[in-house]
């Protein structure tokens, strides 16, 4: 599809506009700039030395390279729209182009780039009387632009455009009446944000099954505008999240992690919840059935009912001591973290790693199954300190990796502005939302 284009100083790149507002900003100035500072320059005349009638030269050797691209205005542009089967050959055939010029054109540095080309693509050409190609444009993505430029000397020399990304501060707020997701959604963040939320906090709270009713949250958030058009969601600034009257906040360091406003890490040697929460089928229920008794019983252990085949994540950096199948576990994992914690995982559908192995937090180790004395499918979590069985969601878990003393004054000073933000945001939102 070829479209001329008829406004052509509007497609101007903008240096290009700058410098001729430049000029007309130059000659303002040359008229109203008052003669004792114009006289102390070498190169601008004094108004009391022009004699009437008498012609003066003007030099403009500062304005050359804009002189230059005053032909340009004449170059005539296309637009033209990729279809699929389309080829830059073929595209360059069509447009009446030679085999020859597109040889010269991809000669250009980073021209390998327009391989990219695909259906719904545009590539915005201008060419000049003989149909050559002078200028050939190409967004990249949302900010960036190809541009391929013909120099004097007839070779091709390629450049980026990039557009300004404007990032805006965006608060959102919720009180968990269904689910967390739910309520993610509700509060109009996206998936991934509602991802980023949990994993933010999942090393205080755990998202299957330590989220209750009531419970809320409040997000400030960047988003991104391009000449004023929202182009997409950016990074958690500062988060804070009410889990059973429990307060927890993390601030952004520009280090890309998160802390608490005091300055110590959000993220622990410990996960809380060896799932993700998002495969857990447990919408508030805090009496949790025994699988095979089906009573509340007094448990070693913490049971996430997920489907078989969910992966299963060690919960801190270890090594794996045990990996076997027995009756009554039937396929398990142990992992030791240090000298005093093992973590153990029951009942898996399948093991991914052997008694030996080194594992990383989160790595995944196996899938939950359904194997053993169960009647269901459920990973059976235990969480042992100095060989004794703990609740891994209450047990204060080793200390996290704070910010270095340099680095406290500062971060705490932007933590406590943040902080402000996040409650004046909140109170906002709390006096015209009833929820
Ligand atoms: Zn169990």
């Amino acid at each position: 599809m070829v479209k001329p284009i008829k406004n052509v100083v509007k497609r101007l790149p903008r240096r290009h506009k700058i410098t001729i507002s430049g000029i007309s900003a130059f000659l303002l100035l040359l008229i109203i700039w008052p003669s004792e500072q114009a006289s102390a320059s070498r190169n601008t005349y004094s108004l009391e030395s022009f004699e009437l009638g008498k012609r003066y030269p003007l030099e403009l050797n500062l304005l050359d390279e804009d002189v230059a691209l005053v032909p340009e205005r004449t170059l005539d542009w296309v637009e033209y729209e990729i279809r699929s089967g389309d080829n830059l050959a073929r595209i360059f055939q069509s447009l009446g182009f030679s085999a020859q010029q597109l040889h010269r054109l991809t000669q250009a540095e980073d021209a390998n780039l327009l391989r990219r080309i695909h259906p719904g693509d545009t590539l915005q050409i201008a060419r000049n009387d003989a149909n050559e190609i002078i200028e050939l444009r190409y967004d990249l993505n949302e900010t960036e632009t190809l541009v391929i430029t013909q120099s004097e000397d007839g070779f091709y020399a390629s450049s980026r455009d990039s557009k300004d990304v404007e990032t805006r501060l965006e608060f959102a707020h919720a009180t968990i009446t269904s689910n967390f997701w739910n309520a993610g959604v509700q509060a109009g963040l996206t998936q991934s944000q509602i991802m980023n939320l949990a994993e933010l906090f999942g090393w205080d709270i755990d998202f299957a099954l330590d989220i209750r009713r009531g419970d809320q949250f409040s997000v400030l958030f960047e988003q991104k505008y391009i000449d004023g058009h929202y182009v997409g969601s950016g990074r958690i600034i500062a988060a804070e999240f009410i889990n059973q009257r429990e307060t927890f906040q993390a601030i952004r360091h520009e280090n890309g992690r998160y802390y608490t406003p005091e300055g110590e890490s959000m993220q622990k040697t410990f996960l809380r919840a060896p799932v993700h929460f998002s495969r857990v089928s447990s919408d508030f229920n805090p009496r949790r059935l025994h699988p095979v008794t089906g009573r509340v019983a007094p448990h070693n252990g913490i049971d996430y009912v997920a489907p078989t085949g969910t992966p299963v994540m060690a919960a801190g950096d270890g090594r794996v001591v045990a990996s076997a199948y027995n009756n009554l576990n039937g396929h398990y994992i142990f992992v030791q973290h240090g000298e005093r914690y093992m973590t153990k995982y029951l009942h898996l559908s399948r093991r991914q790693v052997s008694q030996g192995d080194r594992v990383r937090q989160g790595q995944v180790i196996g899938r939950v199954g359904a194997t053993g004395r169960v009647t269901g499918a459920h990973l059976h979590y235990e969480f042992l300190v100095d060989g004794v069985h703990r609740n891994p969601r209450t047990v204060n878990l080793p200390q996290a990796e704070s910010l270095p003393a340099n680095e406290l004054p500062a971060f705490k000073q932007l933590a406590a502005s943040k902080v402000a933000m996040l409650e004046s945001r909140q109170r906002v939102y709390l006096a015209f939302n009833n929820d």
